[in-house]
């Protein structure tokens, strides 16, 4: 008997169905039996539980294993352990029972599931780090979370607020990039699309009609743009399909935010797929190129805009032929060129590997990837948040290929110097790297490589790792190899440096206790006891006056530091130890509820981000620093994003009341042609709005354009929008943009 209603059990029957629909078509009786048992099981296991959103539990692992099946195309050991994916967090059953009842490999998959689950909410970066030591057994278990974290996402709905914002920040953050960096495309895009929507609900409504206001339009330009393409390679017998790439409304709202540009500027922007059905007996990359040869003699090419990721794949696997043309109504067009082949491979990345298959991929750059992760792990020590910043790095990079001396090709991070691809060689080689040799030319280990070139690594065996390379270096693995040697040889000083002072403290016949170090700490003026060791241990200390140390009284010398914060502007200076008692005990703060932001806060002080400078009437979040003070960032803010992603214990929704009194500064940047009266139009519209008063302006004019900077201070974001459109109307104005960083 069942603890759900007949109408919950009809639900629970509907959703499995579609399952059995969907791998129905490919599986064979053996396999759907096993997959039936599976069902069973967990439902009975999950029985009586629901979701936060009041539907039985057991529907969200069959909608796992649907996705893990329909849009990952995996098989039926990948859509067992989906079906029991929670059920060892979340039942009374052990990864033991599951051993038993379905096998080593469903069971040593989501045994790893189980590892990856637990309280997201305190150090997602601990998670990553487990994420990516499971990466390395088997990939199918990172396909799963995938396929999990997308589900959650689909139905993030019944979730609270501030919640939802938490969830989907770490999705953008890290779930988002996983699934880039294993090519899952089609995955990245809708969670990115997903947590846009949940992140910034306000800019997600409005570019969803504005891109539905110019779809007509659109499909009026594609059409003009493609009907001669197909006409083409109908006569030539191609056979392919032409399809409009839209552009992702979260790609769009990036731009538009991370460039300053405007939706018609980034939504300007056509691209074309053509994916054709490859003849056999020829070569993939040559048909490719016939099209591509076809298609730039009706629209010419931009020169230097062919990408060929057909000879040279990306790390991910992505291949594809890329050029820009110029398009019938004089605009740029981009034309993407594939097989159907390398389409599974772009949409699934890697997952096209083990589509329609039951066993693991071949060995391919993945693999590599993988080793690379791992070496990155085992070498690592420092803790996971710095980790995760690395690791990053690493995922998001645009790549570079560059060769050998004997023409072995290294794929690197744009941006990757002499360092880094010595230490993508060996560990050795990086360590000792003094330079080296690029198309014959000497260059030092901080020269950045370009896309091609050939590099020869010069050593020395007197050469040791450098401080300096941190500064320069790029690849996670290399930072992590240098940052490992260097911490030894701090250690060994550090040794070495205790050593010399017990022996000198025992020479002048001092007592050896904490005091005595204290006097030595005192007289060299130094820190701590390690800075000591550390200064001794390297020689720059010798210790040569230490019996007139030890000899002097010791005076009751006492030094307090005060920890001073800035809070608030007109704020003036507070001394965290003057405050109230009681004010520093954390809890004050009800996360639940909204951080409401007031003109005069009565208790708990707050302060506006450095980094984005919010204004009231911005997007806005707290993050809670120290004893409950919070700092208010905008949401779009990419310290701000980090801080969701990665401390989203500390972070609560914000809301500004009215503000009428206070003024906060703010910039905004101007362009557009020079003219005669045209600063005097800007300045008279702004004396003419009575809430906004002037700081400073700065202009600069150069070939008839200017550019301009405002300093303005401004009530609230009403205010400044109202300018904005002021300023927009006038005339020789181009383009007025609001800019964070106040300071440069
Ligand atoms: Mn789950």
């Amino acid at each position: 008997m069942s603890l759900f209603t007949k109408a919950e059990i009809r639900q629970i029957n509907d959703c499995y169905d579609d399952l059995k629909r969907e791998i129905g078509k490919r599986f064979d009786a053996e396999r759907m039996e096993k997959v039936g048992k599976a069902f069973l099981f967990a439902n009975a296991a999950h029985d009586g539980i629901r979701r936060k959103s009041g539907e039985p539990y057991i529907i969200h692992p069959i909608a796992v294993a649907t996705v893990v099946a329909r849009d990952l195309g995996l098989g039926a050991t990948s859509v067992i352990a989906a079906i029991l994916h929670d059920v060892v967090e979340d039942t009374d059953y052990s990864t033991e029972d599951i051993r038993n009842l379905f096998g080593e490999n469903v069971a040593r998959i989501v045994d790893g599931l189980t590892k990856l689950s637990g309280e997201m909410d305190t150090r997602q970066a601990l998670t990553l780090k487990k994420m990516l030591m499971t990466l390395s057994d088997d990939v199918r278990v990172i396909l799963i979370k995938l396929a999990d974290r997308l589900h959650n996402m689909r139905t993030l709905e019944s979730l609270p607020p501030l919640k939802q914002l938490k969830v989907s920040g770490e999705t953008l953050y890290l779930y988002a990039p996983l699934a880039h960096r294993l090519g899952l495309y089609a995955i990245k895009n809708e969670l990115e699309e997903l947590s846009f929507k949940f992140k910034h609900p306000e800019d997600y409504k409005h570019l969803l009609y504005q891109l539905h206001d110019q779809e007509e339009k659109r499909n009026y330009l594609v059409n003009e743009f493609i009907a001669p393409i197909q006409l083409r390679l109908a006569e030539e017998g191609i056979e392919c399909t032409v399809t409009h790439r839209l552009k992702s409304m979260f790609s769009i709202w990036t731009k538009m935010h991370t460039k300053g540009v405007t939706f018609d500027e980034v939504y300007d922007l056509l691209a074309i797929r053509i994916i054709l059905k490859a003849k056999p007996n020829i070569s993939e990359k040559r048909q490719c190129f016939e099209v591509l040869s076809l298609v730039t003699d009706i629209y010419p090419p931009k020169p230097d805009r062919i990408r060929d990721w057909i000879t040279m794949p990306r790390a991910n696997g992505y291949e594809s032929l890329h050029v820009t043309v110029m398009g019938p109504q004089g605009k740029w067009v981009e034309v993407q060129i594939r097989t159907e082949r390398m389409d599974q491979i772009a949409e699934y990345g890697f997952a096209a590997h083990y589509r329609y298959k039951d066993a693991p991929a071949p060995e391919n750059e993945l693999d590599r990837w993988i080793e690379r992760i791992r070496d990155h792990l085992e070498n690592s020590e420092y803790d996971a948040f710095e980790f995760l910043d690395e690791f990053k790095l690493d995922l998001f990079a645009s790549e570079i290929v560059v060769f050998t001396p004997k023409g072995k090709t290294i794929k690197l991070p744009k941006g990757a110097t002499v360092i880094d691809v010595a230490y993508e060689i060996h560990t050795n080689l990086g360590n000792k790297c003094i330079g080296a040799k690029i198309n014959q030319k000497l260059v030092p280990p901080s020269h950045v490589l370009q896309n091609g070139d050939q590099v020869e690594i010069l050593t020395s065996e007197n050469q040791i790792p450098q401080q300096q390379w941190l500064s320069f270096i790029t690849t996670a693995k290399a930072k992590s190899k240098v940052k490992n040697a260097l911490r030894s040889e701090k250690k060994q000083h550090l040794e070495a440096g205790r050593e010399l002072v017990e022996e000198a403290i025992k020479k002048h016949k001092a007592p050896l206790v904490a005091n005595t170090i204290k006097k030595i700490i005192a007289h060299y003026n130094l820190n701590n006891k390690e800075q000591l060791f550390s200064e001794v241990g390297m020689g720059i200390i010798q210790l040569d006056d230490l019996g007139k140390i030890l000899s002097l009284k010791s005076r009751n010398k006492f030094i307090k530091y005060w920890n001073i914060t800035f809070r608030g502007k007109d704020k003036g200076i507070e001394i965290p130890g003057e405050e109230e008692p009681g004010e520093d005990a954390t809890g004050l703060l009800d996360k639940q509820k909204p951080f409401l932001l007031k003109e005069n806060p009565d208790k708990i002080a707050y302060s506006l981000a450095k980094c984005c400078n919010p204004i009231p009437g911005d997007d806005v979040i707290g993050y809670i620093s120290s004893g409950d003070h919070v700092i208010i960032h905008k949401k779009i803010c990419p310290k701000a994003e980090k801080l969701v992603a990665s401390r989203s214990d500390k972070i609560i929704t914000a809301e500004w009341t009215k503000f009428k009194k206070l003024s906060y500064l703010t910039r905004l940047n101007l362009n557009g042609f020079d003219r005669i009266g045209l600063v005097s139009d800007i300045t008279t519209i702004i004396s003419k709005l009575h809430s906004i008063n002037m700081r400073s302006v700065k202009f600069d004019t150069h070939d008839g354009l200017f550019e301009g900077d405002l300093f303005l201070y401004i009530h609230n974001t009403e205010d400044l929008n109202i300018l904005i459109g002021e300023l927009a109307k006038v005339k020789g104005i181009n383009k007025v943009t609001r800019v964070e960083n106040l300071n440069d």
